[in-house]
């Protein structure tokens, strides 16, 4: 991999004349043109202290001395690249998220993200996850629309005994969270599926063996997203790098490389390179697309600091270009654009492996689990004789390697655990960000409110026979997809029946990721004045789901 160091270009403002200063377009913040002083306080912290420096203070001091001997920069900055945040303080309602200081919204307590780079577990790795869970985290243990677990109530004291039992089966928190390459998103069937070419699997491990936890990318402008996979099983538009299977008509299996895609706010979808890529070359790719990031990503600030500003601001013709002379020093095989299906591909149901044994996907309630029902779980799938899990980008997880006349039997078994591998169509397609229970950022109430919507659509419409997705977050941060929803919800306050403000959601409609050519991959309209209250959610998605069954088309 050639990823270039980028010197520094000489900028010494005292050396200028005055009149040259006073109009000087003001900097993005870009290291390869010779912006290097941070210019806000994330990037003041990151240059401080590599933040992978953090793990060796938490093991030493913190850990013994506990949550008050933290250091605020370590506590609000530098603990994310160990995947862990400080939790909100219980009571506090989402009027006051945006008015009160960070050390008034928190408690003492941690959400720990574990990350499982294309979702894949043992059984020995689900079994540590469980026994953390219900050892520190008080049960907890939701399963996120990244692949990975998120704990919640951990305390720093214990940090140094969970990273010893996750990193004893090969698991870690290594840049969970932070302005780092996050977790990889992978197909839950990769390696096992029948209409799988390639197994992308192998780029993935090399991937995080040789990048996650390296400084050379522990600093980038902001987070970094990335996605792996043959079939169109993940929310791939929605990363800053995302890899897609498809079949060369002369080199055959490789992939199509995607760059720049982000929700949150100012959303936008992936734009493909227009390259082919063998599965040997997707690391030095992916390495030269993050050192891009890295070196001319926007740095000044942080709602434009995703790659996507910077791939929107120089065009995908002017990103390979960079990527081939500057990174890789040699251009890229052009590429055909993908197959894609009619819709997104979620694995819930049973199914038939390439090798004759089934997988079988089940659906939790908006991805909450617990470390009880994961022991349980455990104990399930090594009784159907498997030793494979893995969790999938729409909150549901799947057992692979089930022998045919089994898989019964494990439906059944799952069911009597809470997991659903026949959902109604309103659990298979409802997901829920972490919400106002635990996310300091949070304005309305999430989980709880996912589970009550799905147990009021079940009893009112249980035969609803569509597809469709509901997504709630609790603020503008889309973690939960809003913009790529049938039914989109955005958590704010909203004006209630008595004229005082309640929790309510703005809906975005018709959304949609990973569809067919000739349909369009886009997002949801979002209906300025379409409302409403948390309160009525149910009526309001009953009123929609009928409206819509009255309304369709033969077939539709
Ligand atoms: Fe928190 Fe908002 Fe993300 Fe939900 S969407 S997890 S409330 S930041």
């Amino acid at each position: 991999m050639a990823v270039s160091s980028m010197p520094a270009r000489s900028e010494d403002p005292t050396t200028r004349p005055a009149r040259a200063v006073t109009r000087r377009p003001r900097g993005e913040g870009q290291w390869a043109l010779g912006h290097r002083e941070p210019l806000n306080p994330n990037e003041r912290i990151k240059k401080d202290d590599d933040p992978l420096n953090v793990r060796a203070r938490i093991e030493t001091i913190y850990a013994h001395r506990g949550f008050a001997s933290i250091d605020p920069q370590d506590l609000r900055g530098r603990f994310r690249w160990w995947g862990l945040y400080t939790q909100r303080r219980a009571g506090i309602d989402g009027g006051r998220t945006a008015v009160l200081e960070p050390h008034e919204l928190e408690d003492e307590f941690f959400m720990l993200r574990v990350r499982i780079d294309g979702g894949q577990l043992s059984l020995a790795q689900l079994r540590v996850i469980a026994d953390i869970s219900r050892e520190f985290a008080r049960d907890t243990a939701d399963i996120t629309d990244r692949q990975n677990i998120q704990y919640h109530w951990i305390r720093v004291e214990d940090m140094p005994e969970i990273w010893r039992r996750l990193e004893s089966v090969g698991l870690q928190t290594t840049e969970a969270c932070g302005d780092c390459p996050r977790i990889m998103l992978g197909s839950p069937v990769a390696g096992v599926a029948r209409d799988e070419l390639l197994d992308p699997t192998p780029a993935i491990d090399e991937i995080v063996a040789r990048y996650v936890g390296d400084k050379q990318f522990s600093n980038l402008p902001r987070k970094f997203k990335t996605s792996i996979s043959w079939l169109v099983d993940t929310p791939y538009e929605s990363n800053d790098i995302a890899f897609l299977g498809v079949d060369h008509p002369e080199h055959g299996p490789g992939f199509d490389v995607w760059v720049g895609g982000g929700l949150s706010t100012n959303p936008m979808l992936a734009q493909r390179l227009g390259v082919w890529v063998p599965l040997a070359e997707v690391p030095d790719v992916w390495a030269g697309v993050v050192g891009i990031f890295r070196d001319y990503g926007y740095r000044r600030l942080r709602n434009r600091a995703r790659l996507k500003f910077l791939v929107a601001d120089w065009g995908i013709e002017r990103f390979r270009e960079v990527l081939e002379k500057d990174y890789l020093g040699r251009t890229l095989l052009d590429g055909p654009a993908p197959d894609l299906p009619a819709k997104p591909i979620d694995h819930v149901g049973v199914h038939e492996q390439a090798d004759g044994r089934h997988y079988v996907g089940a659906a939790p309630v908006v991805g909450r689990v617990s470390g009880g029902q994961l022991a349980q779980l455990a104990d399930v799938v090594e009784a159907h004789g498997s030793d494979r899990v893995r969790l999938t980008p729409y909150q549901k997880l799947l057992v692979l390697d089930v022998p045919s006349e089994r898989t019964e039997s494990l439906v059944d078994a799952l069911r009597a655990i809470g997991l659903e591998a026949r959902p109604s169509a309103w659990r298979r397609g409802t997901m829920a960000c972490t919400g106002i229970e635990y996310c300091k950022l949070a304005i309305v109430e999430t989980k709880a409110r996912g589970e009550e919507l799905v147990a009021r659509l079940e009893q009112r419409l249980r035969d609803f026979d569509a597809d469709i997705s509901i997504h709630i977050n609790g603020c503008p941060n889309a973690c939960a997809r809003t913009q790529v929803a049938d039914i989109g919800l955005k958590g704010q306050l909203v004006v209630g029946p008595d004229g005082r403000q309640v929790e309510g959601f703005q809906v975005h409609l018709g959304g949609g990721l990973g569809m067919a050519q000739g349909q369009t991959a886009g997002f949801g309209r979002k209906l300025r004045g379409l409302k409403t209250t948390a309160e009525e959610l149910p009526e309001y998605v009953e009123r929609l789901a009928l409206r819509y069954l009255a309304g369709r088309s033969e077939g539709e």
